[in-house]
């Protein structure tokens, strides 16, 4: 019999605010784990809006906690910056853990043989690149290493990363390629969020790449 439990009470009702309610959800192994997270679609919609998340997990805690405090942020744009920046957090974290960093020569060549021409490694076709590394902060850029650096090291995907579940498909098709750009402007595109200006997006954004690799 699974120990999976949500319970629902409201809580205090005061004059002139909308009903709030609350949400207790108990996960007691990794199978329950898992059914939290097949109900992500449904927690981030409209009808939790108003909904005030608490967690206890005996697996993946941290990875729970993470999850509820951006089910906690009701302001939109708020909770995409919160899951964009614990994001690159989570993966400077295992990037670092693991040693998963580039390396450069004195000339600032990257050790990849297949892209020894390239001065400042990936970022050199980039506007923003700096002599000083990267002067903002990019989710797909932190997602892409070469096929010398998977050979030697596993690297997160975002398959890795279940706080992203959290975002629609169409914001993680943005994820997917949306390099060179500002964290400024990946946030605004994952606000605006629609698929049809994505698209749009997408085909600028391929002719843009094909043309500088
Ligand atoms: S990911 Fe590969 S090609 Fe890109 S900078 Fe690192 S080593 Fe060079
Ligand atoms: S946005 Fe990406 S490609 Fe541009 S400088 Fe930053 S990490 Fe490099």
């Amino acid at each position: 019999m699974p120990q999976w439990q949500e319970i629902s009470a409201p809580a205090a009702i005061l004059p002139f605010e909308r009903r709030k309610m609350e949400k207790r959800i108990e996960i007691g192994n990794e199978e329950e784990y898992q059914e939290f997270l097949r109900r992500l679609p449904k927690y981030r919609g409209l009808r939790y809006r108003a909904t005030e998340f608490t967690a206890r997990s005996k697996v993946h805690p941290k990875r729970v906690e993470d999850i509820v405090t951006a089910l906690n942020i009701k302001n939109r744009r708020k909770r995409i910056e919160y899951l964009f920046d614990r994001a690159c957090d989570i993966i400077d974290a295992h990037n670092e853990a693991e040693g998963i960093i580039c390396h450069y020569n004195a000339d600032g060549i990257c050790e990849d043989p297949k892209h020894q021409t390239r001065k400042n490694g990936c970022c050199c076709h980039c506007y923003l690149q700096s002599s000083s590394g990267c002067p903002s902060r990019n989710l797909s850029c932190k997602f892409y290493f070469c096929d010398h650096m998977c050979g030697k090291h596993r690297p997160l995907t975002m398959e890795d990363i279940d706080l992203l579940r959290l975002f629609t498909a169409s914001q993680r098709e943005i994820i997917k390629n949306n390099v060179f750009v500002t964290r400024k402007a990946y946030i605004n595109m994952l606000w605006i969020g629609s698929y049809l200006i994505f698209c749009m997006y997408s085909v600028l954004k391929f002719y843009r790449i094909k043309n500088v690799f």
